[in-house]
């Protein structure tokens, strides 16, 4: 293998999985050529699929290659053939498995209208136009895997632990204030410190990691205070940060705002710069194998590896710019299609922006 090489790691997965990371892997093959970014890509079995294939959802030999890459684009996981299974054996398991594998502590999630799609969102137009922010959520600690937990039949209680330690909340507070910086120097932390220690401890780490980016406007909200801002004035915010429950609740409101879930990409850092990239989106099972998808999350999260692992902004720019292009010259796929626009499925849309790339360099 060619150590200079950027490897890259396709792991589609299951029902709409492959369909939009087919076109994920034109897009790569077309901006290695372009840019001679020097990409290689191999490709993997995760979820269902995987289980099929070798009995487990998350296979060793996929580990292995997830090892040997400097960046995995997953497609989506699940399913309802596989919901029965016990739950060591189910599709999310293997992509549990590989956040926690790898340590991928730090979930971006940008929430970015297009202006283009305005009308699809759920809120009035004023209230969401030029809406652009990003919300970073602590995806490895916090009550999803707090320890104790646990069901108690005899007492008929159950019971789970919100638990952080400083070092977890200094280096997620880090990816948040460095994302700020790039970004309107405005970070906002959100939590629930009036009931919970776990929450006054969170504010009191922001707040002193706070001295080292006096650039940085940094506030506090508490949880339900910030829930509620969300969906009647959006646009105060630029960056949240927040830990793993409370991120994963406002991370669904903020996706909702953009119209449509097949726009919203995702990616997953951990402190090197490798990255899991995915769609917010699951596996679709309602529409897979139909070329209804919308590949447009796949092509997004493919500029944000651009951004974040390989540090190409420029190629992260003609990414957007040329989706953006495409929305506006009103063809759509059927997710954020209005009466007037032409539809397209899956593979077309992808063309249209590899097209539309091409035809920009
Ligand atoms: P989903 O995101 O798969 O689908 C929700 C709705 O959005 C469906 O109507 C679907 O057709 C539509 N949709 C989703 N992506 C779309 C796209 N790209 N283009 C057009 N329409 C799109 O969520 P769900 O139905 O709750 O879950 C289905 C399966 O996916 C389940 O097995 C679930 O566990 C799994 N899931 C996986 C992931 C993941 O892999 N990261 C995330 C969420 C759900």
């Amino acid at each position: 293998m060619n150590p200079s090489k950027k490897q890259v790691l396709i792991l589609a997965g299951d029902g709409i999985g492959p369909e939009v990371s087919l076109v994920a892997k034109e897009l790569l093959d077309l901006l290695d050529k372009k840019f001679s970014l020097d990409i290689r890509i191999s490709e993997g079995l995760i979820g269902g699929i995987a289980y099929e294939e070798t009995g487990d959802p998350l296979p060793k030999e996929t580990l292995d290659k997830a090892k040997e890459s400097d960046a995995i684009l997953l497609g989506a996981v699940g399913g309802p053939l596989w919901d029965s299974l016990p739950s060591d054996k189910r599709p999310e398991k293997g992509l549990l498995g590989i956040r926690s594998e790898f340590n991928f502590f730090a979930n971006l999630r940008p929430a970015i209208l297009s202006k283009e799609l305005v009308s699809a969102s759920s809120l009035k137009e004023n209230k969401v136009n030029d809406l652009d922010l990003l919300i970073v959520r602590e995806l490895t600690g916090g009550i999803y895997f707090g320890e104790p937990r646990g069901k108690i039949q005899s007492s008929e209680e159950a019971f789970n632990t919100m638990r952080y330690s400083k070092e977890e909340v200094v280096r997620i507070g880090r990816v948040a204030f460095e994302a700020a910086r790039k970004r309107n120097n405005k970070l906002c932390s959100v939590d629930k410190a009036n009931v919970l220690e776990v929450s006054s401890f969170w504010r009191e780490i922001i707040s002193d990691l706070s001295e080292e980016y006096p650039d940085v406007k940094l506030s506090h909200q508490l949880v339900d205070n910030a829930a509620m801002q969300l969906v009647r004035e959006p646009k105060q915010f630029d960056v949240i940060v927040t830990e793993n429950l409370f991120g994963d609740i406002l991370s669904d409101i903020a996706a909702i705002l953009t119209g449509s879930i097949g726009m919203l990409p995702s990616a997953s850092l951990n402190d090197t710069k490798k990255g899991l990239y995915e769609p917010v989106h699951g596996s679709a099972p309602d529409i897979a194998g139909k070329n209804l998808a919308n590949p447009l999350a796949s092509i997004l999260s493919v500029a944000m590896m651009m951004r974040y692992t390989f540090e190409r902004e420029d190629v992260a720019l003609i990414i957007e710019n040329s989706v953006e292009s495409v929305l506006s010259s009103g063809k759509r796929t059927k997710d954020i299609a209005e009466k007037d626009d032409l539809i397209i499925g899956t593979k077309e849309m992808g063309q249209e922006v590899l097209s539309q790339i091409d035809s920009m360099l």
